[in-house]
């Protein structure tokens, strides 16, 4: 009678094993980090941390050894299987707000870290027309070290790419990359797609989908997600970033780096 309750024990426990095993990613993994707009002011909203929460972050991922990343280093890693520092994470901005420059660019030279933003030409050009002050302009992507931000594709007017036709898909990211030349703006060829949307139940249609950046020049695809990313990554065209929320505590930040959604 023992030897089957022990009998019974063992394969419970193996079978938890085994479920913890393959519901989260055993080895290193990749954390992206997706935020939007920083204030100064105390303003927290679910697209605005403060450049207090940033410190905060920051100062963590560096006390817990994480490595920041650009994207150049992980397009090196898929494209040429260049290894990556151990538990990389990457930094990344959407939409190119001016707060972007005047307030989280000084706290990444203080800090020593390293960020991408996400940009949309539209946006761009709205400051060169009319000048409103919130997003960055030319002169704000030419004052950035290199060394510490690069650019990425955000889309050329923040369309969601759901709704295009493969056709327009790629004449947005022709369109979207020639803008940024002909400003003599640098960019890596990655791109974070609007509303992180994409073409996500159908598997035809998202094959269809990430064909059609591979074969426009696109090496990596930022959606959402909320979960980390094995390395090396499988899926280069559909990477996963965490969405931090400037309403969310700093705990919730801690327990979103360290496991994602998946097993909170
Ligand atoms: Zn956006």
């Amino acid at each position: 009678m023992m030897y089957w309750y022990l009998l019974i024990v063992a394969v419970l426990a193996l079978i938890t094993f085994i479920f913890v095993a393959i519901s989260r990613p055993a080895g290193p993994c990749l954390r992206v980090l997706m935020y939007h707009k920083v204030s100064e002011d105390g303003t927290r909203d679910y697209l605005t941390v403060t450049t207090d929460q940033l410190a905060e972050q920051w100062r963590y991922l560096q006390q817990e050894g994480f490595t920041p990343i650009l994207f150049s280093d992980l397009v090196r890693a898929v494209s040429a299987g260049k290894a990556l520092p151990p538990r990389p994470v990457l930094l990344t901005f959407d939409d190119g707000y001016k707060d972007n420059f005047t307030r989280m660019y000084p706290l990444l030279e203080q800090l020593n870290m390293k960020a991408g933003i996400f940009l949309v030409p539209a946006f761009l050009q709205q400051q060169i027309n009319e000048s409103d002050g919130l997003y960055l302009d030319l002169q704000d992507l030419r004052s950035m070290n290199p060394a510490r931000v690069e650019y990425g594709l955000h889309s050329y007017s923040h369309q969601s790419y759901k709704k295009l036709t493969l056709k327009e898909l790629s004449n947005d990211i022709v369109q979207t990359r020639d803008w940024l030349k002909a400003q003599g703006i640098s960019f890596q060829p990655c791109v974070a797609f609007p509303y992180g949307a994409y073409p996500k139940k159908n598997p035809f249609k998202r094959k269809a989908f990430t064909d059609t950046l591979a074969i426009s020049g696109i090496a990596l695809g930022f959606r959402i997600g909320n979960r980390l990313n094995a390395l090396p990554l499988k899926k280069p065209l559909l990477v996963q970033r965490l969405d931090i929320r400037g309403d969310a505590s700093f705990e919730d930040f801690v327990r979103l780096v360290k496991k994602g959604k998946a097993l909170v």
